[in-house]
């Protein structure tokens, strides 16, 4: 019976990021990346900590089953969970999103997101595209604050300002800090992602405004300016890379080594490739809807 049943039904459209999960979950020792900034999160998919005098910043909480590791990662940094006050996010898919909840409530901290973006992490479930598959939702978690373009967020002595940067998400935001090294000033940018990541650009009924939101994104992205690039994948940074030499200086005690993070082109030249890889992807759908150009 069992067999007929299961030769009779439909097949199932698998998880498409069940292989992908366990490589962006690797474990992953935390660093200190540059004046208050520390990596707190897996070997691909990120979390940033943030240190102020009135205590922690978290920026993501990676899957739901990075929770648990991203706290050891905390704790092993050096801080403790129930000083983070704030927790922003870079945009609400189950990767970078999946373990605000438990983060949220482990710390009490706040969560503060965009408007966009709201309804989607309280849902623990977006509508359309590949982490749709009910595999991929979440635990849902409340915003407590919601931010507009250029709104700034304060704790301690340190400044986030808001940029949303819509397309990836419909409320993807990426987020500025200014930061001084030793006697050079740096801008951070904590980057939202504007890869197309397998989802419909052309009749996405659920948000139907996604490419033209994409290219203006692209356009806004490339006006700013920063010259630390801080990813919500690791393969977009070369973290691996970058974390290695950043221990290697440490264990060698090179004095005066140059921060691997300092890099004045890699934000525009992360944001280009991602437009190329876009418009690709645009026409080819627009190709296959019919549609003229
Ligand atoms: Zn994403």
């Amino acid at each position: 019976m069992l067999l007929l049943a299961a030769a009779t039904l439909p097949a199932r459209a698998a998880d498409p990021y069940a292989s992908s999960r366990p490589m962006w979950n690797a474990p992953m020792k935390p660093f200190h990346i540059i004046q208050d900034i520390y990596y707190v999160g897996m070997g691909d998919t990120s979390a940033y900590l943030i240190f102020t005098l009135q205590g922690l910043i978290l920026i993501d909480g990676g899957l739901p089953e990075s929770a648990a590791p991203i706290e050891a990662n905390i704790k092993a940094a050096g801080f403790d969970i129930k000083d983070v006050k704030i927790i922003l996010n870079s945009h609400a898919h189950f990767d970078h999103a999946g373990g605000l909840a438990k983060l949220k409530r482990d710390s009490g901290a706040r969560l503060i997101a965009s408007e966009a973006d709201k309804p989607i992490l309280e849902k623990g479930h977006i509508t359309y595209g590949p982490s749709a598959a009910r595999e991929d939702d979440y635990p849902p978690v409340k915003v407590d604050r919601v931010v507009k373009d250029g709104d700034t967020v304060f704790l301690g002595g340190v400044t986030l300002t808001a940029h949303l940067t819509p397309g990836h998400t419909p409320g993807a935001t990426s987020w500025t800090m200014p930061v001084a090294d030793g006697r050079q000033d740096h801008n951070v940018v904590f980057f939202s992602s504007m890869t197309v990541g397998g989802q419909p650009l052309v009749n996405n009924k659920a948000y139907p405004e996604i490419a033209d939101d994409f290219r203006a994104s692209f356009a806004k992205l490339m006006k700013m300016d920063a010259d630390i690039f801080l990813a919500p994948h690791g393969d977009q940074m070369n973290l691996a890379k970058k974390a290695a030499t950043l221990q290697e200086n440490t264990d060698k005690k090179v004095l005066n080594a140059p921060n691997p993070f300092i890099d004045k082109d890699e934000f525009h030249r992360v944001v280009a490739n991602q437009q190329r890889q876009f418009e690709a992807a645009l026409a080819r759908e627009q190709a296959a809807a019919g549609e003229k150009k």
